[in-house]
């Protein structure tokens, strides 16, 4: 059986890249590898749907146990991809699309030599600060502590397979599925 493709979307929080996901999953009729992480639900998360929700030491509990395929410590939690779920998808033959940061991506790609990896960047970093802004979810200094970790990810962008810049949401989602059909 053919196995599926690892999709890796990564991209600075407020870029648009879960809206770009979620649309391009039900098209495609492809899964999404919930993460672990301790930080806290925002306003709408649901556990176990946007993000598995775990304590600190339930974490690294998991890290102990080899259960994780990758993590980061990001702006003070832990995320990580669960090992179970993503390999067994894979070898069913689906595709699995995963919303990781650039730390992440790298060990994925030197775990999985054909992931695709994908980099939604925000058109300018004021763009990005005014969505973070009028998301309205977070306190202006969290927003500052993303903004900076945003501006040393995108230095880093260069072995990504594709950097997408997504300035028009449409435009976007058309050249991700692009994208992602000339490798499925
Ligand atoms: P947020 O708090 O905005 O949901 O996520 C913060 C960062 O963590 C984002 O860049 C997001 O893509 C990344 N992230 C989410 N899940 C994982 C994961 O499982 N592993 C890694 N390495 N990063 C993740």
């Amino acid at each position: 059986m053919k196995k599926g493709k690892f999709i890796v979307v990564s991209g600075p929080s407020g870029v648009g890249k879960g809206t770009i996901c979620n649309i391009l999953i039900k098209e495609l009729d492809a899964e999404y590898s919930v993460s672990y992480t301790t930080r806290s639900p925002r306003e709408g998360e649901i556990d176990g749907v946007n993000y598995n929700f775990v304590s600190k030491e339930e974490f690294e509990k998991m890290i102990q146990m080899g259960d994780l395929l990758e993590y980061n410590f990001y702006n003070g939690n832990y995320y990580g991809t669960s090992k179970s779920f993503v390999l067994d998808k894979i070898n069913q033959g689906k595709n699995i699309f995963s919303e990781i940061d650039v730390n992440g991506a790298k060990n994925i790609k030197k775990i999985f030599s054909d992931a695709l990896l994908i980099y939604i960047a925000p058109p300018s970093i004021e763009e990005l600060k005014r969505r973070l802004v009028d998301r309205g979810t977070e306190t202006i200094d969290k927003i500052n502590e993303r903004l900076k970790i945003a501006k040393m990810e995108m230095e880093q962008v260069d072995f990504y397979d594709y950097v997408v810049v997504n300035d028009d949401l449409d435009k976007a989602i058309n050249d991700v599925r692009k994208i992602i059909e000339s490798h499925v």
